[in-house]
């Protein structure tokens, strides 16, 4: 399991819903913890390993603290609190790139978990962050799209370094820049 880069086009696709909670997909979504902490990312979806499923993992507390783990399948945004917070974001696919994103600080998500259990939730703070943050990389967008013009700006030069090792790497599954801190 890879990580996968801006541009990869399916960095930019609308995920398909996952119909089956079996052994196979709880395999992956280890493996996904697993690249995570690798990659010292706090939160990761499944696009981002170049599997198209609306499915993604978080775990706010970081790799010491396995009790922070979260699985999020076939999530939805039910409501947005009014309050919105601008903090700065970055993201494992899109390295070296970081810019301030304002998002509503509370949402009341529902999603199945691990168990196939369906469960609604009032997220706020980072979780609610992550959990935005990540449910759009399942409908393909990515953190660059809530940047303003400047901070847009500054990400071009980065963003084409991307472009230009992405089209080098080519077919080859290969190895990427390294992700940053935080990032997800
Ligand atoms: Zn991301």
């Amino acid at each position: 399991m890879q990580l996968v880069y801006y541009p990869d086009p399916i960095l930019l696709k609308t995920a398909r819903p996952l119909e089956r909670i079996d052994g196979e997909l709880r395999e992956k979504t280890s493996e996904m913890f697993e690249l995570m902490y690798r990659e010292s990312g706090v939160g990761l979806a499944a696009p981002q390993v170049g599997w198209g499923v609306r499915l993604f993992i978080f775990n706010c507390l970081g790799e010491e603290d396995r009790s922070g783990e979260r699985v999020f399948i076939n999530p939805r945004i039910i409501d947005r609190g009014e309050d919105y917070l601008v903090e700065e974001e970055g993201c494992l696919s899109v390295p070296e790139v970081k810019g301030k994103v304002s998002r509503p600080d509370e949402i009341l998500a529902e999603f199945q978990e691990l168990s196939g259990e369906m469960r609604r939730e009032e997220l706020c703070d980072i979780e609610s962050r992550i959990f935005q943050h990540e449910f759009d990389h399942l409908n393909g967008v990515l953190f660059l799209r809530h940047l303003n013009t400047t901070e847009k700006l500054v990400a071009k030069k980065m963003l084409r370094e991307l472009e230009k090792e992405y089209s080098e790497r080519g077919e080859a599954a290969g190895s990427g820049p390294p992700g940053r801190s935080g990032d997800s």
